[in-house]
């Protein structure tokens, strides 16, 4: 479902991703860790193409991009359209609009990008909102909301786009900690459900809990690979390092 080949990306003079490869199969959740500053942030950003990588292939489904870009302006700007349709991006912070109820967070994307009819946008909507346990809140304010709740809906709001993958940067850091075992309760339904995930996350138990691939980032590579095994036996030194830091 997902293939990321010879990814590059530099800052500047500084480069952030040197070589980053790996695949992911449809149906599992993979989870990238790291340090920070190791280069995760802009790997998930590559996949839909908010950071426009220096080199590399970036795949999601049938839509494959190879970087640097070919083609005129037009063609570039379709075929990214195209990558990015096929995943949904969940974010730190939620970025609800602040003026429209839940609902209306829900089917703005549905019915004005999509052009797809208002009441069947509705609702869908109301069915993912079931699905991330806020059945009932759709006429809510996001200012009304607790921030698990919030993220809850950055979420549905991520799903009501119909993506095939979905890729959470680190979609539990700006929460209390009260609030962050609700949020990845809604991740682990929707990996169990069979979703396709991409997840940047230092919540390590919960990774061990999801994750079928782990990618470990440092400097810019992935430094180990494998399954839920490498956040219990890792066997590099970096990692191991690492977790013993994060745990
Ligand atoms: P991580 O998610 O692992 O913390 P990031 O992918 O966010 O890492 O960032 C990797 C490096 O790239 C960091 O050193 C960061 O400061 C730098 N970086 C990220 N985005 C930008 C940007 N837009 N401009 C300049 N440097 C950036």
């Amino acid at each position: 479902m997902i293939e990321v080949r010879g990814l590059r990306k530099s800052f500047g003079d500084t480069p952030v991703l040197r070589d980053v490869d790996f695949t992911a199969t449809a149906g599992t959740a993979t989870v990238l860790l790291g340090p920070s500053g190791s280069g995760k942030t802009t790997v998930l950003r590559s996949l839909n193409v908010l950071e426009t990588p220096d080199a590399g292939l970036v795949r999601v489904g049938p839509t494959a991009l190879e970087f640097p870009l070919t083609g005129d302006k037009a063609a570039r700007r379709q075929a990214v359209a195209e990558l990015r349709a096929r995943s949904g991006m969940v974010f730190q912070s939620h970025n609800l609009f602040p003026h429209r109820t839940v609902l209306g967070n829900l089917v703005e994307g549905p019915v004005q990008v999509q052009k797809r009819d208002p009441d069947e946008a509705a609702a869908a909507a109301r069915v993912l909102l079931e699905q991330v346990g806020l059945a009932g809140r759709e006429d809510a304010y996001p200012s009304q909301l607790s921030g698990g709740q919030q993220q809850r809906v950055g979420i549905a709001r991520a799903l009501a786009l119909q993506p095939e993958v979905l890729l959470l940067d680190e979609p539990t850091s700006a929460l209390d900690p009260e609030l962050v075992g609700e949020v990845l309760g809604v991740i682990r339904d929707l990996a169990r459900e069979g979703w396709t995930l991409l997840i940047v996350t230092h919540e390590v138990r919960f990774a061990r809990d999801v994750a079928d691939q782990v990618l470990f980032l440092d400097g810019g590579v992935v430094a180990e690979r494998g399954g839920a095994e490498v956040l219990t036996d890792p066997r590099e030194e970096r990692t191991r390092r690492f977790l013993q830091r994060v745990l």
